[in-house]
């Protein structure tokens, strides 16, 4: 993490989730020594190049932290009956304490059918509704909560300390799987808390007022430095190829959905894109397998 008086501070999501993984590995061990090795099953359905390398370097986090890892790579035309049978059989096999099924799935599979099936405390993606209903109802304790906005939080923490209490928090953002649940984590600490979307009037003027800024809109560089608040903590989830014709022909990069260069010299943090927000959903993942497997032990 570095500073000037000039720039932003730069969260660093890539050191940050190692410190987290670091901790995971002590938690995994405490878990063996009494026979329990947390298990964590991903399903993917179909060949999305962009799912494959998500699955992939889940499975690899997964063994390096010392989980038992399975992955079911099933064709495209996997009937939806099939892969329910599939969410039945690790809904009973002892050993996986985590399902994760990859999205989007194809077209004729029905999403939340799926997702429904998923045991509420194997449930490690937050998206069950028993998940989002006791995050919505603020009983985290018995909840698994989504993987990046709980990033998000760990993030803005590192800027702005553990008490983000009264601080105004603007949301850019409304989907069930970021947008909502970050809104709902960052006013359970105690942030007045809003959320805008593409009806939204006057955005500008909300995203002024933000202390703390998620932009998970899925629009590259779409919020102007001009726009923020200064020394505000930014927090930019969103993952965006653009053409790179400067790295030489046909070639692409990711950007966020803020506009970093111009953003960097008015915010007091920002998280860059890549190695800010991403890094982080893959450890919080990794932490909810563990945190599943714990409340299992405890059974
Ligand atoms: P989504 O389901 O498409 O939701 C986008 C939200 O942004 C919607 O609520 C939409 O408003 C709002 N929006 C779109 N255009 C807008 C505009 N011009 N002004 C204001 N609001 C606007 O996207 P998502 O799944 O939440 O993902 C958002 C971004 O985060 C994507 O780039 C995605 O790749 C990225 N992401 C990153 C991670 C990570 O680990 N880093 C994880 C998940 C997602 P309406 O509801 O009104 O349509």
């Amino acid at each position: 993490m570095s500073s000037s008086k000039s720039e932003a501070m730069l969260i660093d999501g890539k050191a940050i989730a190692q410190e987290l993984t670091e901790s995971l590995v002590h938690q995994v061990t405490q878990l063996k020594q009494k026979n329990i090795t947390p298990g964590l099953a991903v399903v993917l359905v179909g060949e999305d190049p962009a799912s494959q390398v998500y699955v992939r370097n889940k499975g690899k986090m997964a063994e390096k932290i010392g989980l038992h890892s399975v992955q079911f790579s099933l064709p495209a035309i996997t009937s939806e009956a099939d892969i329910l049978k599939r969410i039945e059989a690790l809904n009973e096999d002892p050993a996986i304490h985590g399902i994760l099924v990859q999205l989007p799935l194809p077209d004729h599979i029905d999403s939340a059918k799926v997702l429904r099936l998923i045991r509420p405390e194997k449930d490690v993606d937050g998206f069950h509704p028993v998940n989002v209903g006791l995050l919505a109802a603020g009983l985290n304790g018995q909840a698994l909560i989504p993987c990046t906005p709980a990033g998000c939080v760990i993030l803005a923490k590192r800027h702005r300390g553990e008490d983000l209490s009264g601080l105004e928090a603007v949301i850019i953002g409304r989907s069930n799987i970021v947008g909502k649940p970050v809104a709902q984590l960052l006013l359970q600490e105690n942030c007045t808390t809003t959320i805008v979307h593409s009806r939204t009037k006057n955005l500008a003027q909300h995203i002024g007022r933000a202390d703390i800024l998620v932009a998970c809109l899925g629009r590259a560089r779409f919020v102007k430095g001009d726009w923020i608040k200064p020394g505000a903590t930014i927090i930019d989830v969103g993952i965006n190829r653009i053409d790179a014709p400067e790295k030489g022909p046909g070639k692409t990069r990711l950007v966020g959905d803020v506009d970093f260069d111009n953003a960097l010299s008015i915010a007091g943090a920002i998280t860059p894109v890549p190695g800010g927000v991403g890094p982080m959903t893959i450890a919080m993942l990794m932490q909810n397998v563990v945190t599943a497997a714990q409340r299992f032990s405890k059974q």
